[in-house]
């Protein structure tokens, strides 16, 4: 089986080719992603095939991989069963044919990867709009929703900007809907070179308990988060400010978190820069699920600029303690394979509880404010 061409031309077949010869249903475009229902496990939008990457995931049955994989999954056959559907039943294959499906599945690999760079493109051009047309967020709601999650800061970060009436606009059944319009903060997402790849955009509705917009689609009931990124965000950073001068770094998963460790600032003399989600801490994992293993062959995920000399990761109170662990921890050997002697660590605040329900606990005590402790 080792030996069989066959398994060299499956799995040089475009994901979107697989995709067609499986009976699969429901699937919306998102993004450079196919979601919908699972073939196995159904529910709504658990189960994703990533088609640059040509891998697919439901995050609840957990079954993923490559396309051979995906055949398995839907047709609920064994790896043989796979490899017949997708390349044909065992036969001898003429060599020149082998070549002319190769050339094929690399022109088409080519194409596919043209397209996700174009896409990233405009995406960023997007982004650039956005900012460009938001303005200081001094005396506007952002301060409040700070406030409200006990961050006071005498001067907001740079990377931080408002725009009053900003839409909520989402791709819903392959249409653009505007869902919601109002106040929102706009946080710059900066790639390596500093230049700005993406927006963190976070409505605000100051009458509501969490200070954030409710957003709902009128015609399903479906809840939405209040908060967006538009633009190519891997590898970028928030960058939330902070004394450099210790060649120190603190990374919070969000804005939140990572202001409040600023504003506690338990370290003295940090830097402080939020990396939007888990997975670009993380970068891709090696195998087994969990690993904490970096996987070195990801381009294109996080690493702190040289400067750094020590790097402090908060892990945020979350359902899955293990895999949230194991993130960060692959974000650390990462860095540190990176620059060499660096020092790292992971903190968290205790199970459960996230960092910023540290500083409101704190926030009730006097004189704790950025500039009593830096
Ligand atoms: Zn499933």
């Amino acid at each position: 089986m080792g030996s069989d061409p066959r398994i060299e031309i499956a799995k040089a077949m475009p994901m979107r080719e697989v995709i067609e010869r499986l009976p699969l249903e429901g699937l919306r475009r998102d993004g450079r992603e196919l979601v919908g229902p699972c073939p196995r496990c159904g529910g709504r939008d658990r189960f994703g095939i990533n088609l640059d990457r040509g891998l697919f995931l439901c995050r609840v049955c957990g079954a993923k991989g490559d396309g051979l994989d995906l055949a398995q999954h839907v047709l609920g056959c064994d790896f043989k069963g796979a490899l017949d559907h997708l390349a044909g039943a065992a036969i001898e294959v003429d060599p020149a044919e082998l070549a002319r499906r190769k050339a094929r599945a690399r022109a088409e690999r080519a194409r596919q990867e043209a397209e996700a760079a174009r896409y990233r493109e405009a995406a960023i051009r997007d982004a650039a709009t956005i900012w460009s047309s938001a303005r200081s967020p001094a005396a506007s709601p952002v301060v409040e929703y700070l406030a409200a999650r006990a961050i006071r800061l005498r001067e907001l970060p740079k990377s931080l900007r408002f725009k009053p009436d900003h839409p909520y606009v989402r791709k819903i059944g392959g249409r653009l809907v505007t869902l919601h319009r109002g106040p929102c903060m706009i946080a710059a997402i900066q790639g390596p070179d500093g230049r700005l790849a993406a927006v963190h955009q976070t409505w605000i509705d100051l009458s509501k308990p969490s200070a954030k917009a409710e957003i709902v689609d009128p015609e399903t009931g479906e809840a939405f988060p209040a908060k967006m990124v538009r633009g190519s965000k891997k590898a970028g950073a928030i960058r939330l400010g902070g004394d450099p001068s210790a060649g120190v770094l603190v990374m919070g998963e969000g804005i939140e978190t990572t202001l409040s460790a600023r504003v506690i600032a338990p370290l003295g003399p940090a830097v402080y820069w939020a990396a939007v989600d888990l997975g670009n801490i993380s970068g891709r994992m090696l195998p087994p699920r969990n690993s904490g293993q970096p996987d070195p062959a990801d381009d294109r995920a996080f690493v702190p600029p040289p400067w750094v000399r020590r790097l402090v990761l908060i892990q945020d109170g979350d359902s899955d303690p293990e895999a949230t662990r194991a993130k960060l921890l692959s974000g650390l050997r990462r860095a540190q394979s990176a620059i060499p002697g660096l020092a790292g660590e992971i903190v968290h605040p205790g199970a459960g509880r996230d960092l910023n329900d540290l500083l409101r606990e704190l926030g009730d005590k006097p004189g704790r404010t950025e500039e009593s402790t830096t």
